[in-house]
């Protein structure tokens, strides 16, 4: 039977940025990551719209806005260092009605707040400047915000990972755990390909995160529901009408961003989307995909059901983009009016893991759980992959700690 001080549940960005902090802070750890796929970053980290954030979006104070606005930083300089693909490309948050000029400026606050560097409250010339084909009575203007390749990323810190040591088991996949009480000092977990004993476990299973967690022992108070968001690319021909990135004023009931235009690294291919709708399965990549298990489910959560059915209308208008381009176009046109529908060819799609409380609230920042011998990250949607090597610093100070207690 394999041993180690440390095995971390799930090959994403987050369970490698864990196996990094790890290695830096006592590179004689004997770390073990198993990841159930064949391959690293194959679930949200490898399908995500590839945005380094700046921490304009987030509740001061909360995890998110301090990791978000530390890890902006840490990823450009990662990519900067490794040869990574990397763009400083800038985006605009665009209002285009005097109703949402109020959150705008809310969200000018919030950043300034934060401590993003070089926000500006832009009007419409200055916004045909950055933008030429883009609409809009004002914007805020974010030049640090710029783009990646999170799969490229993550790969990356796989192969250092490795370098500095650690086993990394593709295709095993974590199945349960014997209670240290019953065997002994350390957790022993069954995976698919045999038993490993460990002294401390770190749960980054992402969309099976509160299923692993469950598995563990832990009662989560939340559970992860999937949101499929599906993205249109512009046709290559077109691809001028987007410099960079715009984004809507998103609506703060909602978590998502609203569908957006995402310039990306590969050859300046411009990605439209995403929307937000119900998986029927956890890894539920195209419409069809369907876990009748998972989807049961979530269907009979109480928290799905309120959410269900405080956000129905949102819901509904979400479904009828999915299935119906002119949709889709029609939001799309708001913020570039030339665009047309034979400038669109559907593109890829992720899936988010989001976590949903049993009263049907929306848990919006990071969220962990803890045992004496695991460490569960629960709650780590956008701009969890922008805070990588920061949530993994945090969470390997917590696991030293626990190591040496
Ligand atoms: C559509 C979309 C757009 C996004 N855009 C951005 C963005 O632009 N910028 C940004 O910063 N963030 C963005 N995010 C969020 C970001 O992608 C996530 O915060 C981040 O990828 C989470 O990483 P993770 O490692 O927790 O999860 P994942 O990448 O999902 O990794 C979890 C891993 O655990 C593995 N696993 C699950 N169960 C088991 C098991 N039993 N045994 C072994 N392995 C298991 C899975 O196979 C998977 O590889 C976006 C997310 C989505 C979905």
């Amino acid at each position: 039977m394999s041993s180690y001080d440390v095995t971390v549940i799930g090959g994403g960005a987050i369970g490698f940025g864990t196996v990094l902090g790890l290695q830096r802070r006592n590179p004689y750890l004997k770390i073990a990551l198993i990841e159930k796929d064949d391959v690293v970053s194959n679930h949200q980290t490898g399908n995500n719209s590839g945005v380094i954030h700046s921490g304009i979006y987030y509740k001061p104070g909360s995890l998110k806005a301090d990791f978000c606005v530390e890890g902006r930083q840490s990823i450009a300089d990662f990519c900067v260092e490794n040869g990574l693909k990397y763009d400083r490309c800038g985006k605009i948050i665009v209002a285009y009605d005097d109703e949402e000029l109020p959150r705008l400026n809310n969200l000018y606050e919030r950043g300034v707040a934060n401590n993003v560097q070089g926000l500006e409250l832009i009007g419409p010339e200055r916004i045909k400047e950055i933008e030429p084909h883009a609409a809009g009575i004002k914007a805020l203007y974010s030049p640090n915000t710029g783009i990646v390749d999170y799969r490229e990323i993550t790969e990356k810190y796989a192969q250092i990972s490795m370098e500095n040591g650690a086993d990394i088991k593709l295709g095993t996949s974590f199945e349960d755990y014997w209670d240290p009480r019953t065997v002994g000092k350390n957790l022993i977990l069954e995976t698919s390909k045999g038993v490993i004993e460990t002294k401390l476990t770190i749960n980054c299973a992402g969309l099976y995160s509160d299923v692993v967690a469950k598995k563990m022992g832990v009662t989560p108070k939340l559970r992860i529901i999937p949101f499929r968001g599906e993205y249109y690319n512009i046709k290559p021909e077109k691809k001028d009408l987007v410099k960079g990135l715009i984004y809507p004023v998103p609506d703060p009931k909602f978590p998502f961003l609203g569908v957006h235009f995402t310039k990306t690294v590969h050859d300046g291919l411009v990605e439209a989307g995403p929307n937000a709708v119900l998986g029927w399965a956890r890894e539920a990549y195209r419409k069809i995909n369907v876990n009748p298990k998972e989807l049961m489910s979530t269907l009979s959560y109480p928290g799905f059901i309120r959410f269900a059915l405080e956000n129905w209308m949102i819901g509904f208008n979400e479904i009828n983009r999915s299935f119906r381009k002119r949709v889709f176009v029609k939001d799309l046109q708001k913020m570039i009016p030339e665009i047309k529908s034979s400038d669109l060819m559907t593109g890829g799609a992720g899936v988010r893991a989001q976590a949903i409380g049993r009263n049907g609230e929306l848990i919006d920042d990071f969220a962990f759980e803890f045992t004496e011998k695991s460490i569960h990250v629960l709650n780590a949607p956008s701009p969890g992959a922008t805070s990588s090597l920061v949530i993994g610093k945090y969470i390997a100070n917590l696991a030293i700690d626990k190591l040496s207690a």
